[in-house]
């Protein structure tokens, strides 16, 4: 039987680099594609050795060529956090937009089946609690996260479309806020400032009165998700996250207790059209993949935590996006 081989795209991103170590461990050749951009080699240094590791230092936004077959392409090559958006928004609209559109052509090309990263932003700041599968969203397209949501939209009803046009098979998950080792420190995201704050002996910042909620899913759980869902027969969408809610403010309370700071919570103003409310309805995925969440956020945070310490100190100081983009405090 020949190998199965697989691409994933933002391969040395925070969850493009937990799929690589997936797939590898299933046995699969596993060719990875990374611009770097908001990706870091060192979440993939470990797979370098590999014979069934290969990696394109690529920008998918301009046309893709892989030799050789492809079974499986995974398109998750975005950056993913609001502060990415505002910093490099042009190349979040393409990735989303041009990316998959190669993407979604190069599966034709090798009859290859495509899984692409979608989110919990299609939904917007969401008028329907918790958010179904079939709720269209309420998104503002020229807000600061306009770029990402509608790039995303887009991504989704590209793949739609090579499905019912050109019988491509796709599969799109909607991934809602997930954490965990390899997160990007100084990247704004709530739960990697928060334990780099307490590691920094600064106080956490939250943002508006900290009562908007998320729901926060461990990495583990949404890879074993997305790993269902590719394997399933199903090509509409499929939001993959835990359904556990807490406000911002309690989730400060975790991580202050977690970690052990002295230091306090301090309030800053809330980020334009900021969600107030998410919490996945994961029905879908239960029924369709028999998938629901198995770690909990003490477990999954204290497992962040760790890695986090285990982190040389120097890199609690790193800026997000290298020289280009220092961090403004
Ligand atoms: N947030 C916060 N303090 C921070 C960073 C984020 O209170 O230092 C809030 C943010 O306003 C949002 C929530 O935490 O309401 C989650 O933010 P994140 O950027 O992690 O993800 P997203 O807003 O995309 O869910």
């Amino acid at each position: 039987m020949t190998q199965k081989r697989v691409l994933i795209t933002g391969a040395a991103g925070f969850l493009g680099s937990h799929l690589c170590d997936r797939f590898i461990k299933e046995g699969y050749h596993v060719i990875g594609m990374d611009n770097l951009i908001t990706g870091d080699l060192r979440n993939i240094e470990h797979l370098f050795a590999l014979k069934d590791f290969e990696f394109y230092h690529h920008d998918v936004s301009k046309f893709v060529f892989v030799p050789g077959h492809l079974d499986y392409i995974l398109h998750f090559a975005s950056p993913a956090s609001p502060i990415d958006y505002l910093k490099i928004p042009i190349q979040t609209l393409k990735v989303g937009s041009l990316g998959t559109h190669n993407l979604l052509g190069l599966a034709k090309a090798k009859n290859a089946r495509i899984l692409v990263a979608s989110t919990s932003e299609v939904y917007g700041d969401p008028l329907v609690h918790p958010q179904s599968e079939d709720y269209w969203g309420n998104v503002n397209p020229v807000g600061p996260r306009g770029v990402y949501d509608e790039a995303k939209r887009f991504q989704e009803a590209i793949t739609m479309a090579y499905h019912t046009y050109h019988g491509l098979e796709t599969r799109i998950v909607r991934i809602f806020n997930t954490y965990g080792p390899r997160m990007r420190l100084n990247d704004g995201r709530v739960l990697p400032a928060f334990i780099g704050q307490a590691l920094r002996g600064e106080d956490l910042t939250a943002f508006g009165d900290g009562s908007q909620t998320r729901s926060f899913c461990y990495v583990d759980d949404l890879i074993e998700g997305i790993y269902r869902l590719l394997m399933s027969d199903c090509s509409s969408p499929v939001n993959i996250g835990n359904p556990d809610e807490i406000t911002i403010n309690e989730f400060a309370q975790e991580i202050i207790q977690l970690t052990g700071t002295t230091q306090k919570v301090v309030y800053k103003p809330l980020p334009t059209d900021d969600p107030k409310q998410r919490q996945p309805d994961i029905s879908k995925a239960t029924a369709l993949l028999g998938w629901t969440p198995k770690v909990n956020r003490q477990e999954g945070l204290k497992l962040t935590f760790d890695y986090f310490k285990s982190l040389s100190k120097d890199r609690l100081y790193e800026a997000p996006h290298g020289r280009d983009f220092p961090l403004k405090s």
